[in-house]
């Protein structure tokens, strides 16, 4: 019995970026009453200052199912959350510069077609120019998904969150859960200034969350990273779809206002402990370079602004998603390794699903937590 000073409900998630915001509008969805508990702000980190990349092309294939019911979440984002979150669905292509990387791409395609996927299309070098006109002479191919695209993350994180407010889920912001403890069956989360007492509790907390993991016993080998962005002055449109590359490390996309936005691996350092990012000058160079290899006439453009958001990356580079290894009543949605943004939709369905009946029709067998050995 919770005493008066507690703040109860049946489910608390831990973190307001954008899976636990699916998460908690999910459960609510489903009649659950659910406080989330969100240390600095929902879409402060990762969730609010990604790429916005809304991509099924190249996803692991054990991501892919939940990929592909994302993205017809995606398409409905106006009855979900009021809002279309800034969608569009300009298609996301990956270049190949070389035969080599065309046949990498092939074989790729082969592998899924025999999984009963053809969500990704190879096209040759007429159509890869027809689809990207400016890219360079010797680009070879490409594969293609012409329904993804991109969509505006903090617009997106915060559709979420006001979706899930006005569906009746509390949210308590600005102060970081500090323990988690058993009650009954169920747990007491402890912040400096509050109590919060559940039947379950879900860690949604990002690159955080191998310490909230911590607090049930739960080892999760999270590596805080710092993906950076490169945003440049608006510039006449020249592009539709979303670029990735083969075999160098680049996210390039066009936004409506004709500014470029340029991402796709290049880290700087992470320092989740003070909420701060290190930009990598170096880095930020090379995703200049491959840019200008790739679309010679970017060499003229001027950059105005560089950032990094921290993020959670997994050794296998897939999430943890499902319930503890370590205690019952407790579930993670955490660990997705710069590409989460895309499953967010999906995510806090199924995770939904999982939670209320047992089951979901997305197996989560992959993302298990327990795939992680605890160290000696
Ligand atoms: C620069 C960049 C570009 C990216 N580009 C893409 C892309 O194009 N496409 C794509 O699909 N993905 C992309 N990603 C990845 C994507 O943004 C993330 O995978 C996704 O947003 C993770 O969401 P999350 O809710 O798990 O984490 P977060 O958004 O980090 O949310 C976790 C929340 O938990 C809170 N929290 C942590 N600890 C506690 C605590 N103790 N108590 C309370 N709250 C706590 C944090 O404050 C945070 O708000 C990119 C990421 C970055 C950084």
């Amino acid at each position: 019995m919770a005493a008066n000073s507690e703040i109860s409900s049946e489910v608390v998630v831990i973190g307001g970026g954008l899976h636990g915001c699916s998460v908690a509008l999910n459960l609510r969805l489903r009649g659950v009453s659910v406080c989330v508990v969100e240390k600095d702000a929902p879409g402060r980190h990762a969730s609010g200052v990604n790429a916005g990349g809304v991509r099924r092309l190249n996803r692991d294939l054990a991501e892919i199912p939940l990929s592909l019911a994302s993205l017809e979440l995606w398409q409905d984002l106006p009855n979900l959350v009021g809002d279309d979150c800034g969608f569009h669905a300009t298609g996301q292509i990956r270049i190949a510069e070389t035969d080599a990387e065309m046949q990498e791409l092939s074989d790729r395609v082969d592998e899924l077609r025999a999984l009963g996927y053809d969500h990704e299309e190879l096209v040759g070098r007429q159509e890869l120019r027809r689809l990207v006109p400016a890219s360079a002479d010797h680009c070879v191919g490409a594969v293609v998904c012409r329904a993804d695209g991109f969509a505006d993350p903090y617009r997106t994180t915060t559709a979420y969150y006001r979706a899930a407010q006005a569906q009746g889920v509390a949210f308590h912001i600005g102060d970081g859960v500090m323990a988690v403890k058993r009650n009954g069956a169920g747990w007491r989360v402890e912040t400096s200034t509050e109590t919060f007492t559940a039947d379950i509790v879900v860690n949604c907390a990002g690159a955080w969350a191998d310490k909230i993991a911590a607090m049930v016993g739960d080892f999760a080998p999270v590596a805080p990273s710092a993906p950076m962005m490169i945003v440049t002055e608006p510039i006449k449109h020249f592009l539709d779809p979303v670029v990735g590359m083969v075999g160098r490390k680049l996210s390039f996309k066009q936004a409506p206002n004709g500014t470029v936005v340029i991402g796709g691996g290049h880290r700087g350092v992470a320092e989740r402990d003070t909420n701060t990012t290190i930009l990598d000058p170096a880095g930020l160079a090379a995703s200049a370079r491959t840019v200008v290899a790739v679309f010679p006439h970017m060499a003229a453009a001027r950059m105005v602004r560089a950032w990094a958001g921290i993020e959670a990356i997994m050794p296998d580079t897939i999430p943890v998603i499902g319930p503890s290894m370590a205690a019952d009543n407790f579930y993670h949605a955490f660990g997705f390794s710069g590409h989460g943004f895309q499953l967010g939709p999906a995510v806090g369905r199924t995770l939904a699903e999982r939670i209320v009946t047992g089951a979901s029709q997305i197996s989560l067998d992959a993302f298990s937590i327990g795939r992680f050995p605890q160290p000696a």
